[in-house]
């Protein structure tokens, strides 16, 4: 949420840009006030931790703030922070510790000019020139949000495209807006020396896919390379929890771990690393203690990436069903032609989607737009229900909304 914060004033910035940009201001001079930004993102999530407490009260969970670290399958020691200790015993428990960001092994992430997602949103000053290592989806945000406010923004990638998991139009497309305004992209690239002197100037030295040795010099740098599981200091080897060769924890499908008692859901049971996940597993994890029966359908996940523009999207992409041999058919509708992107200038961007070619039921839907992420949802609903794309066009869309594509593309 802080960085939904951060791209929503970024937003309002780039509002203003583009309307003195139209004429329909004069041209006024303003200025960024970046830690007004940063202040207004703290207020926000603190509106919204404010909410949590009040919620959590009004169902009467107990929340202990202490540090939590199992003794063994039944009971948890916990620290507070004046170091005094307690433990608590438990019938059943549900492990939640989230993840870390992964760190480089050569980029030492210092908090000050050198960060990673976490530490980027307690930097106060506002960088001049901005290298974003990994384009996935906090990569991007990062970058989206640096680039509106007027920031020189480079990524590196290691893989051959940006958003490497995504679609290939999306990629190609998204690689092209980002460019477009100004981002700065080398995919293919490798990173070959890394200095940074007097925590000030960062100096690089990559390899870009033509195999060019660069040299680049940035004030910031925001490394954004995954995560790694919180697993490490919770005493799970007193438990019989396993965990894989790289720490995640091992569930079933009900979120059990090897601990017939113990159940742990979100990031620490690895990809996908979202908060719908997480909380969707929790309710899976919770309903396998009451025993309730209900299970998490892994191929229909939507995926959310808060870039301008945005990328959401949900089941297979044109790679995946080629390479899965399904007799599919892909189609495509330009934002250009849907009447209410165009009157609120958003036209940029296409919607993808794949289907069946005999039962026409959806495989998988690629939008890249301003709202992206809100539209996937009506995808990700006819996905669930198994429908098809003439359930969508029989559907009526309101006039105008951004809404109509999904029915326009459907149509097609
Ligand atoms: C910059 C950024 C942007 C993101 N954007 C999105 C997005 O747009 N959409 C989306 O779905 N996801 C997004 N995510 C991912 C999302 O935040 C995580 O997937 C989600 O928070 C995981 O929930 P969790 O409960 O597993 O872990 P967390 O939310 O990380 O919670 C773990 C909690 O456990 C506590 N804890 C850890 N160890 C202990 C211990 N020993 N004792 C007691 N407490 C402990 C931690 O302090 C923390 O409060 C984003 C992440 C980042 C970093």
């Amino acid at each position: 949420m802080p960085t939904k914060a951060l791209l929503h004033s970024a937003k309002e910035i780039l509002g203003l840009k583009n309307a003195i940009k139209n004429g329909k201001i004069d041209a006024i001079d303003f200025k960024i006030n970046y830690s007004k930004i940063i202040n207004s993102s703290r207020e926000s999530i603190s509106k919204i931790r404010d909410g949590l407490s009040f919620l959590m009260t009004k169902n009467k969970i107990e929340v202990i703030n202490a540090t939590a670290c199992f003794k063994n399958d039944k009971e948890v020691e916990l620290t507070y922070s004046d170091n005094s200790k307690d433990t608590i015993t438990f019938n059943d428990l549900i492990i939640a510790t989230g993840s870390t960001p992964r760190e480089l092994p050569n980029i030492k992430v210092n908090g000050k000019n050198v960060h990673s997602s976490k530490t980027f949103l307690t930097n106060e000053t506002m960088p001049k020139n901005a290298l974003v290592i990994g384009s996935g989806a906090i990569g991007l945000e990062f970058a989206s949000f640096l680039n509106a406010l007027g920031v020189n923004v480079t990524i590196l990638e290691a893989l051959d495209k940006v958003m490497p998991q995504a679609d290939s139009t999306i990629s190609n497309t998204l690689k092209r807006l980002l460019q477009d305004r100004g981002i700065t992209i080398f995919t293919s690239a490798s990173i070959t020396k890394f200095e940074n002197i007097n925590d000030d100037i960062i100096n690089i030295t990559f390899t870009d896919k033509k195999g060019v040795e660069n040299s680049l010099t940035f004030d910031t740098c925001i490394a954004s390379v995954g995560v790694i599981p919180n697993t490490k200091n919770i005493g799970l080897e007193n438990t019989s929890v396993n965990v894989t060769e790289r720490g995640f924890i091992i569930v079933d499908n009900k979120m059990k771990t090897t601990a017939s008692n113990i159940y742990a859901i979100g990031d620490v049971v690895g990809a996908p690393t979202l908060a719908h996940v997480a909380s969707r597993e929790a309710l899976i994890a919770s309903h396998a203690i009451c025993n309730i029966e209900s299970n998490l359908n892994k191929d229909v996940i939507p995926y959310g990436t808060y870039s301008f523009p945005q990328v959401a999207s949900v089941g297979l992409t044109e790679e995946q069903a080629k390479e899965k041999g399904l007799n599919y058919k892909s189609v495509r509708f330009p934002f250009a032609a849907n009447g209410k992107a165009v009157v609120s200038e958003s036209e940029e961007g296409l919607i993808k989607l794949i289907f069946d070619a005999d039962t026409r039921k959806i495989l998988g839907c690629h939008i890249i737009q301003e709202d992206a992420v809100e539209l996937i949802t009506e995808i990700v609903l006819a996905i669930n229900n198994n429908l098809t794309l003439d359930d969508i066009t029989k559907t009526i869309h309101s006039h105008p909304t951004l809404s109509e594509a999904i029915s326009d593309v459907c149509n097609l």
